[in-house]
């Protein structure tokens, strides 16, 4: 403090006092200090003052002045006498502590705003309302740094008084600097913008376009590049002060680290309602185990898995130990405890035995997931449930070893007819049919025989695989049913006979009529009475009934044979299943005729069942099939026609012995058979003989079956004449592109002489009834 003595305030000397003021006083305050002089001078009072000063070395201070004035007799005032103590430290600790009170306050503010609130978007505008009535500023917002760097995409949280200026910019039109000083983190603050001199003419009218008088920018750098800003617009010149500018630095800072805690959290909580759907979907069962107090926490599903009612308190262990399957729980909780000792995975299927008492597997996954200082703590993983896998692979192991057995029988199967026709023409080859015991009659019956097996083990195969290819079409008709069933079985009867065993058919007076294919239903009916002859002991009963139930037309035919177990009572019509697997089955047969016959009655709409008292007691099987309603219609069936009257035919087939022998048969038939080996021989035979129909083998040298046809249809006897191909290839697909082709008919080699000679006879009738 030092004394102030002296007349520098007389009021009669004002150019002193003036002096006083402009020399001491910073100029806005000059007013109210004199005001405080003339005060006291007139009160005649000391005056007292805390006032800023202007320093010696030009800065700002701040004084205490305490002045007496001294008046003379006459009341003048003479001189003063007062003291004046420099308080600038005091002063300025006390607006230090005013600004950090309001700091301090702003930011509690802030803090109680942004708490509450978790997406990005409410943190950023809340933040910023809090700032700008805070500053009372006009605008803040954020602007966010585009893929290429020197673009700036704004966005508005607060304004007062001033338009919106949300869009892209580019940071060059607002400065050199701007870009670069925020790039390396540092704040850019421009208090004066119309007379900023480090901005061009063109700059500050980018700047007065958006009404910007002075302006903040805080950067937010991350890994070196400019995320982002936080800008505080001042539509006037505004002088920021130190404070403020560290004040929005400090919400920046504060609104950055919120909005990544918010988007963290958010992810995290996305990730985990993912999680948790994605067990719920999967109907995944999760667990937990807490080692330490042993109590286990379920999901819902959890519960549901082991057929349990849903609990909210967490059980023991045992709970889980108590359902497992008494045959999996020792080397299971062997491997619970390994898999906890050791840290390792746990991972493997089991068995539960359910509250309900059903079995079901389970799959269970799990490891450590809490431990301290290497002690585990807590164990958790998933569990579920894989009993139709289980089953599944079961099944497929049982079709695979079905297979092999199959395949193993089939060998066998095979190799039987093929030894005994191999044997017997090795003897007819050496006695030349001359010995008794082997009379040529005889070995050609065993021959047939073999063939007739051989062939009717190929049909069944090809049956089963087109049929489960979807391949088999039906030729479906109205036909009698039980016209059909007598039919089929009159030309078996010598098999029944031949066994001492004694048939019966019982058929309705009226027709039955169904919508079907005749072939196919007859193949059905042999299969089903073939196996009840083959299955019968000699002199066993064979009984064939039909009758017409509810819409349906039921055949049933019943054995007093050997019977089936109920056990097998379904697999029989699976592929491959046989009761009786044993090489030395002394009736042979693939095991395919059932299901052949299954998928048959199927197609057509039908069903087949089984029945039987059991071993020793007989079999009985049904066939359902839909019946139509009865009508007049004829039934159309090819049916067993015959020739009814010969023709001429030329066989065409490059193998000369399969010509020649096709050719005999016919002529056994009574038709005029001829043969050629080639297509180019066959055209000019035709040209000569002129026979009612050719058949000809498609896959010949040179001009093959097809060619042939084509040249043959050329002809003028190509206009009327019958051609019938005879191939190897019997697929639908094969008959398709034969009957495209220019053909009539379609055969399949071996040749059956009856399905020949009944198509030739419906051939050649239309042929001529087309002439
Ligand atoms: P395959 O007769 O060639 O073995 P199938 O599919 O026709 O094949 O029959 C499957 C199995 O069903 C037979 O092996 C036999 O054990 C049993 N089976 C079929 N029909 C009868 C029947 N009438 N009586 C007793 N068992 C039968």
């Amino acid at each position: 403090m030092h004394q102030l003595v002296g007349k520098s305030f007389l009021s009669d000397t004002s150019t002193t006092t003036t002096s006083w003021l402009e020399q001491y006083i910073p100029s806005q305050d000059q007013r109210q200090v004199q005001a405080f002089i003339d005060k006291a001078i007139k009160a005649k009072k000391p005056f007292e003052l805390a006032h800023q000063v202007i320093q010696a070395n030009r800065t700002l201070g701040w004084t205490f002045s305490r002045a007496i004035p001294i008046f003379n007799a006459m009341g003048e005032i003479t001189e003063w006498f007062g003291t004046a103590s420099d308080i600038t430290e005091h002063k300025q600790a006390e607006e230090a502590l005013r600004q950090s009170e309001q700091r301090k306050s702003f930011l509690l503010r802030l803090t109680d705003a942004l708490r509450p609130l978790d997406n990005p978007v409410a943190i950023e505008s809340q933040a910023v309302r809090v700032l700008g009535e805070y500053l009372g500023v006009n605008r803040i917002g954020y602007a966010k740094t585009q893929e290429d760097e020197k673009l700036v995409a704004v966005t508005l949280h607060y304004k007062q008084d001033v338009p919106g200026i949300e869009g892209l910019y580019r940071y060059e039109d607002y400065g050199p600097q701007l870009l670069q000083d925020m790039q390396m983190g540092k704040t850019v603050v421009r208090s004066d913008i119309a007379r900023d001199s480090t901005l061009s003419d063109a700059e500050k009218a980018a700047h007065a376009t958006l009404q910007l008088g002075a302006t903040v920018h805080v950067p937010l750098v991350k890994q070196g590049r400019l995320e982002a800003i936080l800008f505080v617009h001042s539509q006037q010149a505004h002088p920021w002060s130190v404070n403020e500018v560290s004040l929005i630095e400090e919400t920046a800072d504060r609104i950055w680290t919120a909005v990544e805690a918010a988007r963290v959290e958010g992810d995290l909580q996305v990730s985990e309602k993912r999680l948790r759907l994605a067990t719920e979907a999967a109907q995944l069962a999760s667990w937990e185990w807490d080692l330490v107090t042993d109590t286990v926490y379920w999901n819902e599903q959890h519960f549901r898995l082991l057929g349990m009612a849903v609990q909210s308190e967490p059980l023991q262990s045992d709970a889980f130990l108590n359902h497992i399957h008494p045959d999996d729980r020792s080397w299971l909780t062997a491997l619970l405890t390994k898999s906890i000792t050791e840290q390792s995975l746990y991972d493997t299927d089991f068995r539960v035995i359910r509250e309900d008492s059903a079995i079901r597997w389970m799959h269970g996954y799990g490891r450590v997931t809490v431990q301290e200082q290497d002690q585990p703590l807590r164990m958790s993983g998933l569990m579920f449930d894989i009993t139709d896998r289980k089953e599944a692979e079961v099944a497929l192991r049982e079709t695979d070893r079905r297979k092999d057995e199959f395949l193993a029988m089939l060998a066998h199967e095979l190799r039987n007819p093929l030894s005994t026709l191999h044997n017997t023409l090795l003897l007819l080859r050496l006695t030349r049919g001359q010995d008794e015991t082997l009379s040529l009659d005889r070995a050609l019956g065993m021959m047939s025989r073999e063939v007739n097996h051989l062939n009717r083990m190929i049909d069944d195969l090809l049956d089963v695989s087109r049929i489960s290819q979807g391949k088999i079409q039906l030729h479906k008709e109205r036909l009698d049913i039980g016209k059909l069933i007598r039919e089929a079985l009159e030309a078996a009867r010598s098999q029944f006979a031949s066994r001492g065993q004694a048939l019966t058919i019982k058929l309705p007076k009226e027709p039955i009529w169904v919508d079907g294919d005749a072939t196919r239903l007859t193949q059905v009916v042999r299969n089903l009475t073939t196996n009840a002859a083959k299955y019968t002991p000699d002199g066993g009963q064979i009984d064939v009934t039909l009758e017409q139930q509810k819409g349906q037309a039921v055949v049933r035919i019943r054995d007093s044979g050997t019977g089936i177990a109920a056990e097998q009572l379904q697999a029989i019509f699976e592929v491959f299943v046989q009761v009786s697997a044993s090489l030395d089955r002394p009736q042979g047969g693939l095991g395919l005729g059932l299901a052949v016959v299954k998928q048959l009655v199927e197609l057509h709409g039908g069903r087949v069942g089984v029945d039987s008292l059991g071993l020793g007691h007989g079999s009985e099987f049904t066939v359902s099939l839909p019946s139509l309603p009865d009508g007049g219609l004829q039934h159309t069936s090819a049916g067993a026609g015959h020739a009814t009257k010969a023709g001429r035919i030329l066989v065409v087939d490059d193998n000369a012995d399969l010509a020649l022998t096709t050719a005999m048969l016919l002529r056994h038939k009574q038709y005029e058979a001829h043969t050629c080996l080639s297509g180019p021989d066959a055209l000019a035979a035709v040209e000569s003989l002129q026979p009612a129909a050719v058949l000809l083998d498609l896959g010949m040298p040179g001009m093959d079956g097809f060619a042939t046809c084509r040249r043959l249809r050329a002809l003028d006897w190509g206009k009327h004449g019958v051609i019938v191909a005879l191939s190897g290839y019997g697929q639908e697909e094969d008959k398709n592109r034969t009957r495209d082709s220019g053909f009539d008919g379609h055969l399949v080699k071996p040749l059956n002489l009856q399905a020949l000679t009944e198509l030739l006879t419906k051939l050649l009738s239309i042929s001529e009834s087309g002439t």
